[in-house]
């Protein structure tokens, strides 16, 4: 049994009651984005319809208003991952911009030819490409951590790679988007930072699932996505510890992200603004805070166990289906289930997924490389959120056996 009344969180999210292709929905798409509660759609139009104007610039009364409630979300975010302070708490449109942030601000600054960039081999595009694009500018060079057949982190690999000194920058993901694992990354980066590395985390399946403390973790950057947690799309997080933040060259150029501008020299406003150029995602901001209120009044901890119910029982009833075959069985894994079935295309999985209303995502997942080690093109993948059932794990089952049906 759930640890929460699930049927009534079900009703906070309007989209879940909508029928669609004639079949009640059957979300099991939430790695990729998260269905909006009533609290945060309320939010946000609470704040269009009663405190909006531009933030940090004005003295009446509208610009005041929007100005508290979004340096408060930046408090809510910083008490959520438990950052010593909200000028380490930068506001980005999302994970992939975070993530650039970090390669372009603090790689040009602090990468040379020959360093070294750890990556593993789950990693999403978004946490290989930015790194790419910085070592060829650079001259310096990305590592690759080998992924062992269950899609766990290959440890030991790990720990003689981190060690050639070289590394400069280690970069891994939380949890993996494709395959669910949940990464050790306490040890990974207390490894990293014994050579004297950065540890940069890609957050963005992380938060919704897992509690997240920066600073047990010792991360140097974390990176956030909203619209995987509940919140509006469009808006992020980027933790950076301070001294790093204050150290790092700005981001983008423009409005309040200075301190003073003459066209001979401008000086740049301290951390978080410096890394904040032009008018901001301020609603984005003030939805995020609500989602993440809306997720304390349920608990990350039950929502974690209720996933994992799931998972485990979609693990114990997709094994039903004949030829199907689950990609990455971590031993610690959160509600990510990607699978194969022997003869089908995953597009065609999804396709007739969908007639049957259930929405599962099929593809490479931004994580191509991953997808050849497993020596598959695609794969099927369901999703789970805090407001999914057993009930639907059955439905994915009676559509993958229609599948079957029709293309077996
Ligand atoms: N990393 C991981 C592990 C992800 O799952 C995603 C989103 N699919 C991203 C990064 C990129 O996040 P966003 O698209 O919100 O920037």
């Amino acid at each position: 049994r759930p640890l929460y009344d699930v049927a009534r969180i079900r009703a906070d999210f309007p989209i879940l009651a909508t029928q669609v292709r004639g079949k009640p929905l059957v979300y099991l798409d939430n790695a990729a984005s998260s269905q909006k509660p009533r609290q945060v759609l309320d939010a946000e139009r609470a704040v269009y319809e009663t405190g909006y104007a531009n933030v940090h610039r004005g003295v009446h009364y509208l610009s005041e208003k929007a100005t508290q409630g979004y340096e408060a979300a930046r408090e809510t975010v910083r008490a959520w991952i438990n950052a010593a302070s909200t000028n380490e708490i930068v506001f980005t449109r999302g994970t992939t911009e975070s993530i650039n942030l970090v390669a372009h601000c603090w790689g040009r600054a602090n990468l040379r030819a020959g360093d070294e960039i750890l990556i593993t081999h789950l990693e999403h595009h978004s946490n290989i490409v930015p790194w790419q694009m910085i070592a060829e500018t650079t001259g310096a060079r990305l590592v690759v951590a080998p992924v062992d057949d269950r899609g766990e982190v290959d440890q030991d690999a790990f720990d003689r790679l981190i060690s050639s000194r070289r590394v400069k920058v280690m970069a891994v993901a939380h949890v993996s988007n494709a395959l669910g694992t949940i990464l050790p990354v306490r040890r990974m980066i207390e490894a990293a930072h014994k050579v004297g590395a950065i540890a940069v985390i890609d957050g963005a399946q992380a938060l919704p699932h897992l509690a997240v403390d920066v600073q047990a973790l010792d991360a140097d950057f974390y990176a956030m996505s909203s619209h995987k947690a509940y919140g509006p799309t469009g808006f992020g997080v980027l933790y950076g510890k301070l001294p790093l933040l204050k150290a790092m060259p700005p981001w983008q150029g423009g409005g309040d992200m200075i301190e003073t501008v003459t066209f001979e020299k401008t000086t740049y406003a301290e951390p978080p603004a410096k890394f904040e150029a032009g008018t901001p995602h301020i609603v984005g901001a003030i939805g995020f805070a609500a989602a993440l209120d809306y997720i304390a009044g349920i608990g990350v901890g039950a929502i974690a166990a209720h996933e994992h119910d799931l998972t485990a029982y979609a693990h114990e009833r997709l094994c039903e289906i004949n030829r199907l075959k689950i990609i990455g069985e971590a031993r610690d894994k959160a509600g990510v289930v990607s699978f194969t079935i022997d003869g089908i295309h995953p597009h065609d999985i999804g396709t007739i997924l969908d007639q049957q209303g259930v929405a599962v995502r099929t593809g490479h997942h931004c994580t191509q490389p991953l997808m050849v080690r497993f020596g598959v093109p695609a794969t099927a993948r369901a999703s789970f959120g805090m407001y999914n059932t057993r009930d639907e794990v059955d439905a994915l089952v009676d559509g993958l056996r229609k599948v079957v049906k029709f293309m077996g």
